[in-house]
C-alpha cells in the first residue's frame, strides 16, 4: 500500500497542488492550513468547514503526523523545561522552554545531532544523523502550544542553515497568520555563520532576527572551538553579517560563550570590541555550561563581570544571559539525546 502523505509541514502552495490533484478548489488550502497549524487538528473528521467528500478523500491518501513526547524535565534552578521527542523513525530530538519577564521562549531543533562538531557542545559530540523535515520543526512548537510561547529561537540541536530549505519552509508556517502567527521580530535564527546562506536569508522578502554564535575574538581561537571557522573565517562571515544587517535594517546579536582561561581576558574583550566595530549589534555573553567529558569550565563570577564591564561601553549593547536549565542539561550547547530517558 502506498504510504500516506503527511500534511504536517506542507504549506499553502503544496496544499493547493494536492487539492488540485484531488480535483478540488485550491482556495481550500487556507482552511486546511488553519486546521493543521492554527487549531492543531490531527483528524480530518474535525474539519467541518470542508465537504464530507473532501475529508474522505484526504483520509484515504493523507495523514497529519505528530512527534511523540517521551519525557519532560523541569529545572529546579529556574523552572525551564526540557522536552525529549521521538520522531516517526525512532530518532530523538530535544526542545526547551524558558521563561524570562513576560517572555516564554521555545528553543527548537533543526537537525538530529549536528555535523559541525564545535568543541564545547554536547550536540556536536553526537555526530549528525539527519535533517528534520519542516513538519518536525513546526511540530515542536505545536506540541508545546499550551505553554503559550511568545518567542521562537532556532538554537536547539543542529545548524539551521545547513538544513536551509526545510528550515525556511517551517519558518513560513511559524510566521504566517494562517500558521502559528509569530511575528518575524519574535523569531530568531541562531547560526555558526554560513556566509552564502546568510546572504540568501537576507534576500528573502520577510525578515527574522539573526544571532551569530561567535565565541572568540580572532580566527585562531575560533577555529580551535569551531572547526567551521577554518572553512569560513571571520572576515567572510562578518562581510555576510554586515550584508544581512544592511539589507534587513536590523541589529544583530553576537553570542559569545565565555570559557575560563580561553576567551575571558581583558585582551579578548578588547579584540572582540574591535572585531565588531561598525556592525549594528548586541553582544550576548553566555557563561559556559559544563558538559560531561568536555575539558571546558565556566569563568568565576568576578571574571565574567569584569569581562562584561570592560566590553561595555566599548560595545554599545552588551547583555549577560542568565543560564537556563543548566541542572537538566538544557542550557546552550548541552542538548544531547544520547542522555538516557
Ligand atoms: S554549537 Fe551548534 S553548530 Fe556547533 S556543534 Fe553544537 S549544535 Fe552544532
Amino acid at each position: 500500500m502506498k504510504e500516506k502523505i503527511n500534511l504536517k509541514g506542507l504549506w499553502i502552495d503544496d496544499l493547493e497542488k494536492l487539492l488540485e490533484e484531488l480535483g478540488e478548489r485550491t482556495y481550500k488550502a487556507n482552511q486546511l492550513a488553519s486546521w493543521i497549524y492554527d487549531k492543531g487538528s490531527t483528524n480530518f473528521s474535525q474539519m467541518t468547514d470542508l465537504s464530507k467528500s473532501l475529508r474522505e478523500k484526504l483520509s484515504s491518501i493523507a495523514c497529519i503526523d505528530t512527534i511523540r513526547l517521551i519525557k519532560a524535565q523541569t529545572s529546579e534552578l529556574d523552572f525551564s523545561k526540557k522536552f525529549l521527542f521521538e520522531l516517526r523513525d525512532g530518532e530523538r530530538i530535544e526542545a526547551v522552554l524558558m521563561w524570562e519577564d513576560d517572555r516564554t521562549t521555545i528553543c527548537v531543533s533543526t537537525q538530529v545531532g549536528c555535523p559541525l562538531g564545535c568543541a564545547f557542545c554536547a550536540t556536536g559530540k553526537m555526530g549528525f544523523k539527519r535533517n528534520l523535515t519542516p513538519g518536525e520543526i513546526v511540530d515542536q512548537i505545536l506540541a508545546l502550544k499550551d505553554h503559550r510561547p511568545t518567542h521562537v529561537v532556532l538554537m536547539g540541536m543542529g545548524e539551521p542553515l545547513l538544513n536551509y530549505e526545510n528550515t525556511i519552509k517551517a519558518l513560513k508556517i511559524v510566521n504566517s497568520e494562517l500558521g502559528l502567527s509569530f511575528a518575524g521580530k519574535r523569531i530568531t535564527l541562531s547560526t555558526v555563520g554560513i556566509p552564502n546562506m546568510i546572504k540568501k536569508l537576507a534576500d528573502l522578502t520577510w525578515r527574522i532576527r539573526l544571532a551569530i554564535s561567535l565565541n572568540a575574538p580572532n580566527d585562531q581561537k575560533r577555529s580551535q572551538l569551531m572547526p567551521i571557522n577554518k572553512k569560513y573565517p571571520l572576515n567572510t562571515l562578518l562581510e555576510a553579517v554586515k550584508y544581512y544587517a544592511k539589507k534587513k535594517k536590523l541589529r544583530l546579536t553576537f553570542e559569545y560563550v565565555l570559557i575560563k582561561d580561553f576567551n575571558d581576558s581583558e585582551e579578548d574583550a578588547l579584540e572582540l570590541s574591535k572585531l565588531v566595530r561598525g556592525i549594528p549589534c548586541k553582544i550576548n555573553l553566555i557563561p559556559y555550561n559544563s558538559v560531561p567529558d568536555l575539558p571546558f569550565e565556566k569563568p568565576s563570577e568576578e571574571k565574567i563581570t569584569a569581562f562584561r564591564d570592560y566590553l561595555y561601553p566599548r560595545c554599545p549593547t552588551v547583555t549577560l544571559r542568565k543560564s537556563k536549565g543548566e541542572d537538566i542539561q538544557a542550557a546552550c550547547g548541552q542538548l544531547c539525546t544520547s542522555i538516557k530517558s
